[in-house]
This record gives C-alpha cells, structure tokens and sequence, in this order.
C-alpha cells in the first residue's frame, strides 16, 4: 500500500489539475492501470475496456475509470428521441446522434442552421462559442467526478489517470473537495472569460 499522507493535499492537487488539464485538452487516451484486492496484481485497462472488479463492473470513460452504473446514468442523459424535434425527420443517419448530442436537432438541420450563420458572417464566432461551451460542460462533469470519487471513498484519492488510489490514514475530503472545486473554478473563469470576448 502505498503511503501518502504528507503531501497528499499538494499532490492531489497537482495531479488534480494535470487530470483537468489532459481532459480538456482532450487527451483522453492514457491507458490506467488498477491494484486488485491488497495483493501487487496489476491490470492495465484503456478508453473503452470494461472489466470486473469486486462486485462492480467498471469502464474507462474519457480517460476515468468508473463503474458501469455511472455509465448509464451518462447514457440516459444523452438519450436521443426518434424524430428530430426541428424538422420531424426520423434520425437514422450516423451523424444524427452527435449532433443531436450537442445541438438537440438533427444533422440535416444542423447544416442547414449552420449555412445560415455563414450567409449571416456568424459562422466563424458560433464555432468558437460552441467549442467553449462544450469545455465548459466537460469542466462541470469532471469537477462532479472528481467531488463524487473525493467524497465516497475515506481510504482513497483520485489519480492522474482517474484511478482511486488508497494509503494509510485517510483523507482531508474537506481540503480535497475545496482544492477540486477551486481547479474547476478557475478553468471556469477562464473559458467564461473567453466567452464574453469576442474580438479574437
Ligand atoms: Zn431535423
């Protein structure tokens, strides 16, 4: 086991950040690796894989390894209608449902919303905002990850790759939560920042 109570706080939230960071930037390939039991067995997973482990069942989802009921719960948030709210087309085409995802319409409309904005000279600040919109829920669901993986474990902390590492003696939840909450914060205020200037 390993033993991290001093310098935990700094460490966390250094990776804390780090963890923040990589996602954001969208790099959510690096692969984790996970201890079973109390014995030195490793086994490496990656983005996609699904394994058991006690008794949950566990993923890795953009780079953080959670159980497979935390998986549905994200699936029934993106649960698609059949037919396009906008036009009332049933959406069947593959790029239907990443962009019903993140506009809650159709691909089809989607252009056609999206010509209308280039004929308006809109185009080119609609990408920009939408691109800072999406950081910003990817900020929100991974302050909520990390607060969550904080909070139900005592024994545990959060690693780079999103993996619950344990020590002797516990944790400050307090102090982590507060260090997760300020990370999230700032990049808020940065993307914020960004959203409300327009000139570049
Ligand atoms: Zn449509």
């Amino acid at each position: 086991m390993q033993q991290k109570v001093q310098g935990l706080n700094k460490e966390f939230k250094r990776k804390d950040v780090s963890r923040l960071r990589n996602l954001i930037k969208g790099k959510t390939g690096a692969s984790t690796s996970s201890q079973i039991g109390y014995n030195t067995k490793t086994e490496d997973h990656k983005e996609g894989d699904v394994w058991k482990e006690g008794r949950k069942t566990w993923t890795i989802k953009n780079g953080i390894k959670q159980t497979i009921s935390k998986m549905d719960a994200i699936k029934k948030e993106i649960f698609m209608p059949l037919c396009c709210p906008k036009c009332s087309k049933v959406m069947k085409k593959r790029l239907d449902k990443p962009n019903y995802k993140v506009h809650k319409m159709c691909f089809d409309c989607v252009i056609d919303y999206e010509h209308k904005l280039r004929i308006r000279g809109e185009y080119d600040d609609y990408i920009k905002q939408l691109k800072l919109k999406n950081h910003l829920t990817q900020v929100n669901e991974i302050e909520n990850i990390f607060l969550e993986l904080a909070n139900q474990s005592s024994e545990g902390f959060v690693s780079e790759h999103g993996e619950i590492e344990r020590w002797k003696g516990g944790i400050d939840k307090e102090k982590i939560s507060s260090d997760i909450t300020k990370a999230a914060q700032e990049a808020r205020e940065n993307i914020q920042k960004e959203l409300t200037n327009k000139e570049d």
